[in-house]
């Protein structure tokens, strides 16, 4: 049986997707999107992110992560052209943020003093009191990679180019509308839905649980690492405090925000202010100690998380007799560093979906 599979999505989430799919040449893929690499838009989440490796996952649902870090890993040792580099990662708590989660912006288990994924990173250890930031009361520190979005997403797209996907642009109003989208002019059997915040309003899905998670970051020209996570900041609730150097040249996120529900999508000069400020006290060196003056800023951002209220949605669910749809969206803060681990549960849903038709010869109940 070889299936015709249309993969609504051209963010992190569908082209890995794709990816993984197109492995298997029984799958003929398309991927459809409004938006592709390349594009700035709020629309699309993939290139504002920064992207690192902070796990956020419970250890209940570590999976999509713990199966993620082991290519990243790989890719950084293997793919320079992938524009991924190795670098430290510090995460600096507050035992007051500890205390009082309502004011957290990152999820728990991100700042857990004894984390799941210490197992997970080779080098993990936790700080000793003269490695701290000024302000926070506990630390650790792995090492981890950073994505540089604008030169890894063309990449990512060419690699499903080299694998025999076929790209195009639409607009969906309603995910049925998939059925008709392959390249090859064959009904797709398989429609997957990797629409991030999209999934609110498209037709056929409209997952009223999905909201934005606005991040605003500030990118610059200045370098520093290690990377550095903070649980909370003296601005409140919604307000993060991190920064993250992006390999070959791609300048340093300083962020950042983590608002759930706003929609803003241009910057806000108060809160680029506040971001640069707390950084330079964390980080003077970043600066060259002349504070937020010192930094060369090469824009102000803003991306909105595809943030969903249960987490992610991974499942499928059947369209008619011929087709089913295997949803992939609700990344929120983690799309990357869980992006193959997920990829590799839709290749699962599609093999389960397909091969249940051919042995039952009915709908498989869900
Ligand atoms: P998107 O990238 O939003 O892609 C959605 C795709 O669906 C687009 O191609 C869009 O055009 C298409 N689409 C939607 N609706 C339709 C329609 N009706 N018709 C046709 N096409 C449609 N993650 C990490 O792992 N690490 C980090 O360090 C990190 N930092 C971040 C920092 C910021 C400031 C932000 C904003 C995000 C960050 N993230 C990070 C999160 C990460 O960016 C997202 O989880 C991820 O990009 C989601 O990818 P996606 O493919 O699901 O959605």
């Amino acid at each position: 049986m070889t299936n015709t599979i249309v993969v609504v999505g051209a963010g992190v989430s569908g082209l890995t997707s794709a990816l993984l799919l197109s492995k298997n040449k029984a799958n003929t893929v398309t991927v459809v999107a409004k938006h592709m690499p390349g594009d700035y838009d709020i629309e699309y989440a993939s290139p504002f992110a920064g992207a690192n490796i902070v796990p956020m996952a419970t250890k209940e649902n570590a999976r999509w992560e713990s199966r993620t870090w082991p290519v990243f890993k790989r890719l950084t040792e293997e793919v320079p052209e992938a524009g991924i580099h190795f670098q430290k990662c510090h995460i600096q708590r507050r035992d007051d943020d500890l205390r009082n989660t309502a004011n957290a912006t990152f999820p728990d288990s991100t700042f857990d003093p004894n984390p799941w994924y210490k197992d997970l990173f080779d080098d993990f250890r936790e700080h000793e009191p003269s490695e701290l930031t000024p302000g926070y009361d506990s630390g650790c520190q792995y090492t981890a990679v950073c994505i540089n979005t604008a030169i890894y997403l063309p990449w990512l797209l060419g690699q499903c180019l080299k694998s025999g996907v076929v790209v195009k642009r639409a607009i969906l109003t309603d995910i049925r509308d998939a059925k008709q989208l392959s390249h090859t002019g064959n009904a797709a059997n398989i429609i997957v839905n990797a629409t991030g915040l999209g999934s609110l309003k498209l037709g056929g899905v409209l997952d009223t649980t999905m909201a934005p998670a606005r991040g605003q970051v500030v990118l610059v020209r200045n370098e520093s690492t290690p990377m550095l996570i903070c649980s909370g900041t003296p601005d409140g609730r919604g307000e993060e405090t991190y920064l993250m150097q992006r390999a070959a040249g791609g300048g340093t996120i300083l962020g950042g925000t983590y608002d759930i529900g706003n929609w803003e999508s241009q910057p806000d000069p108060n809160i680029a202010t506040r971001i640069m400020q707390r950084v330079v006290a964390a980080r003077p060196d970043i600066a060259g100690g002349k504070g937020v003056a010192g930094l060369s800023v090469v824009r102000h951002a803003v991306g909105l998380r595809p943030w969903r209220k249960a987490g992610l949605r991974l499942e499928e669910e059947r369209l008619d007799d011929e087709t089913w749809i295997v949803h992939n969206y609700g990344h929120s803060g983690w799309g990357y560093q869980g992006s193959y681990g997920c990829a590799e549960g839709v290749v699962e849903l599609v093999d389960k979906v397909t091969n249940g038709a051919k042995l039952t010869g009915r709908s498989p109940s869900f």
